[in-house]
């Protein structure tokens, strides 16, 4: 996130020991050495450039008095290009500085002339909120900038309409409020220059698909009122930023990715937690709902958040400021108890200076937990992301990441607090039990390299074009030239949407037939969302979405919500909501599912002789028929209750591939092995998958079968969780073989005898993880890539 503006708060000098040595120290305590890499992160000093000669004296005076002297060499390329009406992209790190690139251009067109106009879209209100206190501190004539949100009361609607020229606003009140109200807005418009699109990497998988025509809807009503405004895009850095802008915004876009602001080195160790003695079994139990992944699996690995915890505890004795991520909120604060605990073993009292930090305090107490931690009346912090959304805090002395975050940007965002001017520091990743951390710690180049994760999005999925377009013929009606701007499929869904009856086909083009605006959710997903309440309360405590509530929020579900328990009562599926009440047992529960999938066509494939790559369209039909409750503490099946749920649909994309019998044979492995060792690639290529795309393993499903009916072949399938699609299957199908290869590479590297929750076990598998072959998966993987072109 871009906060450069944000009250940023930064820890004074403190004499602690340099990382390296300090390092050193934390790896010699165990047996076992658990680090995998050390990367040295060499501190970069910042590459100026001059201000454009096209920045007018006093733009460049106002950012002056906000200390801004000069542009890094990023910013002002990027400015530049836009400001010559190149659509741009800048992905770089985190803080360095992409608003200038941006605030550039827009503001130099708005002092040049009079009459032109900016939209800024972020993905949060909070983000929009934090510009507009940037642009509104540069104090320039006439911008007027203005936040335009859900929040913004009524009164002062009109006068941003018709005053404001730097309008800060987020895709959901662009869909919602400014298109459908485009007479309104149509002053605005006309002289719309420039749109920045900030923190775009957000806009992914069936949201992003949503958005990027959202963005169409605009450039169309651009076009109605004769303005053709430049687009500017600020992302993360991910694998090919310029195609996922381009599909993002439907136009062509130019990346500026070579960061030229400063950073402070860093040494970033990858650190891989030992595996348990084999007998320890039960005597090491996870705490108790503590993951919030996977606890039900048996251990076969020191748990990361012990391993965190241990390392807190350690640095804080060493004298150094600490902030640890954890991903859940309860996990934060096992971390914080846990190091409490030793620290008070060493020397009482030394335990206080240990705390937990989460999105759920008040603000007050959040402010104490940094003014102590920056102070030194803190030492250690165990936090959730949390962090990121409240004060920057950085300059500390060390940062403990407990498990992939899940993105490159979110990874570096959390190192990125580590650090000060002029000091080293020391960042430690601390691998999960889950493929995908195992292949980060053995795979250094893929943290440190060039970034292969993109944003994917694919705006041609029927079910998200399909009412995009029946909201632009709500705003306008279509015609044949919009076809293209909306791309592919637009005429196959304009034609379902006159057969449904939604829209008129007259001479002059397609209307919307009713009086009411189309219902689209740009976030909804799967079918409408199911609602959590509390029973006893009325309480809303949240939404799940509609494809996965069968799994949670069956009736006797334990499910977790910020780290609190609760069981549910009764899902009713007609009024779409859970009823719930707080309750901590002994036992986690976990649905079990049958899933059937048959082909419906294929998009394309590769015939590779023993092997084939396929990608298409298929239906996948899967019914949530019984949970097992297990206690926690062992992983002991309690018992297995049936369920009453009806089966679901699901037409989507996916990926597969096939082996020929005899290929599995000739590699050695036995018939009666081919269902676990297909089953293990399966779940291990998924696993992988959020190492080529930003998707989470959730947004994922897969089949795996020794015969496919469709297929007659063995076949591990792939798809995507979302109806239509959103890009994920499409993009394991172009990297096909290195995902595989990664794939193989996480099962081949874990120490585990034979599978773990590191490798081939999944926490959402439907089949209770049985049956599984670690080392027949490794042979599957193995002729897929032998055969597979590069
Ligand atoms: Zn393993
Ligand atoms: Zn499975």
């Amino acid at each position: 996130m871009e906060s450069s503006s944000a009250a940023t708060v930064s820890a004074g000098p403190s004499p602690g020991p340099a990382p390296a040595d300090l390092l050193r120290r934390l790896r010699a305590r165990g047996a076992a050495d658990p680090v995998t890499h050390v990367e040295r992160v060499p501190a970069r000093p910042g590459v100026p450039a001059p201000w454009p000669s096209w920045a007018p004296p006093e733009l460049r005076a106002a950012f002056a008095r906000r200390g801004v002297v000069a542009p890094w060499q990023h910013q002002a390329q990027a400015a530049t290009l836009a400001y010559e009406g190149e659509h741009v992209v800048v992905a770089t790190g985190t803080a360095s500085g992409k608003s200038l690139a941006y605030q550039l251009p827009a503001l130099a067109t708005l002092l040049a002339d009079p009459r032109a106009t900016v939209l800024y879209l972020a993905p949060t209100k909070a983000l929009a909120a934090d510009q507009l206190r940037a642009v509104a501190a540069l104090e320039l004539e006439g911008v007027r900038p203005a936040c335009y949100d859900g929040d913004t009361p009524r009164a002062e609607r009109e006068w941003i309409r018709r005053h404001s020229r730097f309008v800060l606003t987020n895709p959901d009140m662009l869909h919602h409020g400014v298109l459908p109200g485009h007479a309104q807005w149509s002053g605005f418009l006309r002289r719309l220059a420039y749109v920045v699109i900030d923190e775009c990497h957000t806009y992914r998988g069936v949201f992003g698909s949503h958005v990027a025509h959202v963005l169409r809807r605009l450039r169309r009503q651009c076009d109605r009122f004769g303005s053709t405004p430049v687009f500017v895009l600020a992302s993360a850095t991910s694998g090919d930023p310029s195609t996922a802008a381009g599909r993002l915004t439907g136009l062509p876009v130019t990346a500026v990715t070579e960061d030229a602001s400063p950073r402070g080195g860093v040494t970033f160790a990858l650190w891989e937690p030992p595996l348990l003695p084999p007998d320890s079994g039960p005597s090491t139990p996870v705490p108790p709902q503590s993951t919030g992944d996977h606890d039900d699996l048996q251990q076969v690995r020191r748990s990361a958040l012990r391993e965190t915890a241990d390392l807190l505890a350690d640095t804080v004795a060493e004298g150094v400021r600490t902030l640890a991520f954890v991903r859940s909120r309860k996990g934060a604060e096992v971390v914080a108890a846990n190091a409490r605990r030793a620290l008070d073993d060493a020397v009482p009292g030394l335990g206080d200076r240990v705390a937990a930090y989460r999105g759920g305090y008040l603000r007050e107490e959040r402010r104490e937990l940094e003014r102590a931690l920056l102070h030194g009346d803190l030492l250690g912090l165990a936090s959730t992301n949390a962090l990121e959304l409240g004060v920057d805090l950085v300059g500390l002395d060390a940062v403990l990441i407990c498990g992939y975050p899940g993105t490159r940007a979110s990874l570096w965002q959390q190192a990125g607090r580590a650090g000060r001017s002029g000091q080293e520091a020391l960042a430690v990743l601390v691998a999960r039990d889950d493929p995908l951390d195992t292949y980060l710690v053995h795979h250094p180049e893929a943290i440190f390299g060039a970034p292969v994760e993109a944003t994917v999005l694919d705006p041609a999925n029927p079910y998200v074009l399909a009412p995009q377009l029946a909201c632009a013929a709500f705003e306008a009606p279509l015609t044949p030239a919009d076809l293209a701007l909306f791309g592919d499929g637009a005429k196959e869904a304009v034609d379902q949407l006159v057969a449904a009856g939604a829209l008129r086909q007259r001479p002059t083009g397609w209307y919307w037939r009713h009086r009411e605006r189309p219902e689209v959710d740009l976030r909804g997903e799967g079918g409408a969302p199911v609602c959590v309440v509390e029973s006893s309360t009325g309480r809303l405590l949240g939404t799940v979405d509609g494809g996965s509530s069968h799994f949670l929020l069956h009736s006797g579900a334990v499910y977790l919500h910020q780290g609190v328990s609760y069981v549910v009562d009764e899902l009713d599926l007609v009024d779409g909501c859970a009823l719930v009440h707080a309750e901590e047992p002994d036992w986690s529960t976990h649905a079990r599912d049958v899933t059937d999938l048959s082909v419906v066509s294929v998009r394309s494939y590769v015939d590779a002789g023993p092997v084939g790559m396929f990608l298409g369209e298929v239906d996948v039909t899967s019914q949530v028929v019984s949970y097992q409750r297990r206690r926690i503490a062992t992983g002991e099946v309690i018992d297995t209750r049936p369920l009453d749920l009806p089966a679901r649909e699901l037409r989507t994309v996916a990926v597969w591939f096939t082996l020929s019998p005899q290929s599995l044979t000739l590699a050695g492995v036995q018939p009666a092995d081919v269902p676990g060792a297909l089953h293990a690639a399966e779940h291990a290529a998924i696993g992988l998958l959020p190492l080529m795309a930003t998707c989470d393993r959730w947004d994922i499903g897969g089949l795996s079968t020794a015969v496919h009916q469709d297929t007659e072949a063995p076949t591990v399938f792939v798809y995507d969780g979302h109806p239509g699609g959103a890009g994920f299957a499409e993009r394991a199908y172009g990297t096909a073989s290195a995902w595989l290869r990664a794939t193989r590479d996480a099962i081949a590297e874990c120490g585990c005898e034979s599978g773990c929750p590191s490798c081939v076990q999944s926490p959402k598998c439907g089949n209770g993880n049985n049956p599984l072959s670690k080392p027949d998966a490794i042979r599957v993987l193995d002729v897929v890539l032998a055969n597979l072109p590069e």
